[in-house]
């Protein structure tokens, strides 16, 4: 229902200002309902995992058919990966894992990718690094790169979103009636917990711990968050999650993504206003990844985004190499 209004009112600015953007708060503020505010600051948190409705893009927020979720794939993460790994073999792809790259330096016309291990060069270099990684200035790049990756980060958020998996007996879900994929908000006062019970069928419950909350999750000591996390459970009366405490079956899940050095954070989030663009390209250096797609229809942020934007960074090496072929048959011919 508040989302349904919340639409609408957008709906209705949208037709008066099509070019223009509007935070998710001030379109919740226009309703004059503190529900619907309430909901509003909920999705920010949950699902754009960004601290306020304030930093919402309603464009963004809407702009996207994928809809909650994105993509789901079947068999997991995993099976696609090794797939495309095998598919790049079979073209004698030479891929190296578990190297942490360092810095990446235009040496003498070439570009040098420094790893913990060693120095390999290449002639184009294509950095998926998420917004969090790029903007932790961990890996470096020459001034030149970064006077024109910067501007693009300062619009960006790295959105910020922990998973708390419960593991739980699968008898608990049946005898308090349970359906799979079922979700539930809980609004206390510092934080709106969403709850997915019984996540993909499996006897889990997953909570998502978002925005400022993620951090804390993190850092806290792990019997810490199962204490409480079992008590916020054990107050959720509709559907009746009492007697979940004994149920718990193993320890349960907390991920990292917010304070993984190689994350820092889940995934990028536009500030209202600001309009996302395709790979940034400089020199023989792309910038692609869900961060880096233009078309809000392509569902940046997730894996859609991410695909789509790889594709575009391809096929601007393509024609680079084309382009230089064609340069050198020239130069072949004339000589
Ligand atoms: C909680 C959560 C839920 C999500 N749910 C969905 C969903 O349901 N559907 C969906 O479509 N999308 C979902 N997404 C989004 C999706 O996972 C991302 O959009 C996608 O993985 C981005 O792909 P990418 O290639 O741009 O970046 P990434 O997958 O982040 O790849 C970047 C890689 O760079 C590596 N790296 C970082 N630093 C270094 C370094 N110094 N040296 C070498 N390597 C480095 C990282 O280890 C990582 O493997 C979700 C994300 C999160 C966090």
């Amino acid at each position: 229902m508040a989302m349904n209004r919340l639409f609408e009112i957008y709906s209705i600015w949208k037709a008066q200002h099509p070019d223009e953007d509007i935070s998710l708060r001030q379109l919740a503020e226009a309703s004059k309902s503190r529900v619907i505010v309430a909901v509003a600051e909920e999705r920010a948190a949950n699902w754009m995992a960004v601290d306020s409705a304030a930093q919402v893009s309603s464009d963004e927020f809407w702009g996207d058919d994928a809809g909650s979720g994105g993509m789901q794939l079947q068999e997991g993460i995993g099976k696609l990966v090794a797939a495309m790994t095998g598919e790049a073999q079979y073209y004698k792809a030479d891929i190296q894992t578990r190297r942490i790259v360092q810095a990446v330096k235009k040496v003498k016309g070439r570009l040098h990718i420094v790893t913990d291990k060693d120095t390999i060069e290449a002639d184009y270099v294509v950095s998926t690094l998420s917004v969090g990684a790029l903007k932790s200035g961990s890996i470096q790049f020459d001034r030149g790169v970064r006077s024109q990756l910067d501007p693009i980060l300062a619009g960006m958020t790295a959105a910020r979103m922990t998973k708390i998996f419960v593991p739980l007996r699968p008898e608990f879900f049946d005898q308090h009636n349970i359906a799979p994929d079922t979700f539930v908000t809980i609004y206390d006062r510092r934080h709106a917990w969403l709850l997915h019970l019984r996540t993909d069928g499996k006897p889990l419950v997953t909570i998502f711990a978002s925005a400022a909350m993620s951090e804390l999750v993190e850092r806290s000591n792990y019997a810490d968050i199962e204490e409480q996390m079992l008590d916020l459970l054990e107050r959720v009366d509709q559907p009746n999650l009492s007697g979940v405490r004994d149920n718990l079956e193993g320890r349960i899940h907390i991920t990292d993504w917010t304070t993984n050095a190689y994350f820092l954070g889940a995934y990028s989030a536009m500030l209202p206003g600001v309009k996302r663009r395709n790979p940034l390209v400089v020199g023989n250096l792309i910038f692609a990844g869900e961060a880096f797609v233009q078309n809000l229809k392509k569902s940046p942020s997730q894996m859609t985004g991410a695909w789509e934007s790889g594709r575009i960074a391809g096929k601007k090496i393509l024609t680079k190499l084309t382009l230089a072929a064609r340069t050198e048959t020239v130069a072949t011919s004339l000589a």
